[in-house]
């Protein structure tokens, strides 16, 4: 299968991604956790995506879009993915569609997490992430700016939702509640069967 995730920060696409790639058996890539990794290791493009990470601006399209490129060529993704945080711009879901086709294939879903604002700036300004051993919280989750991520969220990848409507590929998931019950709505979503003992059964 071949999913993209959509959501605004904090809705919990992470945390699904993890879970719903496990249980479709395909790999969660997450643009997110490439940048941070490249950061962690001081690359050159870490160094360029780390200035536009800590304002909480996106990454300019021709860094992200070739990036993503790479990674879904790799052997692992030829079978399918879980996209989780790209793309972000309606350029980058156009550049990811001619990509597939170049690779012979097309999407088969985009589930959209939906939550309300509040909730996210509550889970946001408390979350916590792993560094090192060490809980810490991420650079971009301060309050301010949290504030210009759900900015941008709302100006440059809340347009994807009808973009993809439009395709007849959108799928919305309420990401409210419980983690296992948001996967077994997801997993509903994706028309996966669960059964008991499968991650998402409830
Ligand atoms: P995330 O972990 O998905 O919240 O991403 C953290 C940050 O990485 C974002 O605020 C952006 O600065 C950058 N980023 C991640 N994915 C993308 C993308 N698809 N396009 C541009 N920037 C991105």
């Amino acid at each position: 299968m071949r999913v993209v995730l959509l959501g605004p920060p904090g809705a919990g696409k992470g945390t699904q991604a993890q879970i719903l790639a496990g249980a479709l058996g395909v790999p969660a890539i997450s643009t997110g956790d490439i940048f941070r990794a490249n950061v962690s290791g001081g690359t050159p493009l870490g160094l360029e995506a780390k200035v536009f990470m800590d304002a909480g601006d996106l990454v300019p399209d021709a860094i992200t879009v070739a990036m993503v490129k790479d990674r879904l060529a790799e052997a692992d993704a030829a079978g399918g993915f879980l996209l989780d945080g790209f793309p972000r711009t309606i350029a980058q879901a156009e550049q990811l569609a001619v990509s597939l086709t170049e690779l012979g294939h097309g999407l088969d879903r985009v589930l959209e997490f939906v939550v309300d604002e509040e909730e996210l700036v509550a889970r946001l300004s408390t979350r916590v992430v792993e560094v090192d051993g060490k809980q810490v919280q991420r650079e971009d989750d301060k309050p301010e700016t949290v504030r210009r991520r759900l900015e941008v969220y709302r100006e440059q990848t809340a347009p994807l939702s009808g973009f993809y409507e439009a395709e007849g590929l959108l799928a919305r998931v309420d990401a409210m509640g419980p983690v296992e019950e948001v996967t077994a709505r997801a997993m509903a979503a994706l028309g996966q069967p669960q059964t008991a003992g499968q991650p998402g059964a409830v």
